[in-house]
């Protein structure tokens, strides 16, 4: 396994050395990334990078709400050049705020209309790089020890059975959890969505800072249910742990993970060289691998075989442009905190 991966490794090396054959791999500055997906894809993109065009890149991994507060408290001395993956939602509302920059990648004739709506909402200051719906995994020994039937629907996980053993991240920190506030806002209309959330609230054992580990500690067992994006809770179902993922029966909503460029970056150039190398389907190629399945926003990119199919799931129209928006964001944070992290 890790020999192929390795082979893949390097043969993706060849066919990227050969499109930067004008940039000696030697050095040529700096970049400082901000990366908002799982640490194995972001280890693998900055290596990548680093390699083919001698860039060293300083990366660190924040979830999505994290590094927008991070670009907020750095606004009058900007320390990072580029955003990389993470929601949606937060890169539109550091957009609007004035955190990122505008910029067209020649990159962007290549890109599925979905990531190009991104890139017109922010006014060409984020661009969509993946796609992934929102659902939720649960370990299949624990289900059945409490005698549950398989949960297929939002509602199922309002069981009684179910109390302290859902795991969902604190939306302020979480891009993937911000999501899930403003799925369940425009699936069931805002009122009865907080009816649900606090109804949920029964159940849930904790809310974690990162969207992703609810995935993993249902997949050890952990707790029965982590509500995630389902390419995160496919990730250990490809690896044969007892976890299965699930696409909500009543719809769901979906994320645009995108990419920014920091305004007032101290390495503009090398930023923009990354935003187009990774906006190629040779970089775009580097998230299978490092297990990570979701649609990529490059139509030549391969799609990874494990990506849930989301043509097949009912999804809602996501309103990016409204729950991406400063004000919005901001109110559904407080009304969050106050009406539901704030209950016993
Ligand atoms: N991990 C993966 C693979 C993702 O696709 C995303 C969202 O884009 C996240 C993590 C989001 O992380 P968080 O919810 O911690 O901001």
């Amino acid at each position: 396994m890790q020999k192929h991966h390795w082979l893949r490794a390097g043969l993706f090396a060849a066919a990227a050395s050969a499109a930067f054959a004008a940039a000696p791999a030697q050095a040529q500055g700096s970049l400082v990334m901000y990366c908002g997906v799982q640490e194995e894809w972001c280890r693998a993109m900055s290596g990548a990078f680093e390699k083919e065009t001698g860039i060293k890149v300083a990366m660190t991994r924040k979830s999505a709400g994290e590094i927008y507060a991070q670009l907020k408290a750095e606004s009058s001395n900007p320390r990072g050049d580029i955003w990389w993956g993470g929601t949606g939602d937060p890169h539109l509302q550091a957009a609007e705020e004035g955190l990122t920059q505008d910029y067209e990648s020649p990159a962007n004739k290549d890109l599925h209309e979905w990531a190009l709506a991104q890139w017109e909402a922010a006014k060409k200051r984020s661009v969509g790089i993946y796609a992934g719906a929102l659902g939720f995994g649960y370990n299949t020994q624990q289900i059945k020890a409490k005698g549950l039937n398989e949960p297929k629907c939002w509602a199922d996980l309002l069981d009684p059975k179910l109390k302290d053993d859902v795991q969902v991240a604190d939306p302020n920190s979480s891009g993937t959890a911000y999501n899930l506030l403003a799925t369940v806002v425009q699936l069931m209309g805002e009122d009865k969505g907080f009816d649900y959330l606090r109804a949920l609230h029964k159940n849930v054992s904790q809310y974690t800072k990162s969207g992703a580990a609810p995935a993993k500690a249902a997949s050890l067992g952990e707790t029965a249910v982590g509500i995630v994006f389902i390419h995160d809770a496919v990730v250990f179902a490809v690896q044969g742990d007892p976890i299965k993922a699930v696409a909500p029966c009543e719809g769901t909503g979906y994320e645009i993970g995108s990419m920014s460029i920091v305004k007032g970056a101290r390495n503009l150039d090398n930023a923009k060289k990354f935003y187009d190398w990774a906006l190629t389907p040779a970089a775009q190629a580097l998230a299978a691998p490092a297990k990570s399945y979701q649609v990529p926003s490059n139509k030549n990119a391969p799609v990874p075989a494990q990506a849930p199919k989301m043509s097949e799931m009912k999804l809602i129209k996501y309103d990016f442009v409204k729950y991406g928006s400063s004000a919005e964001r901001v109110r559904l944070l407080t009304k969050w905190d106050k009406e539901i992290k704030a209950l016993p």
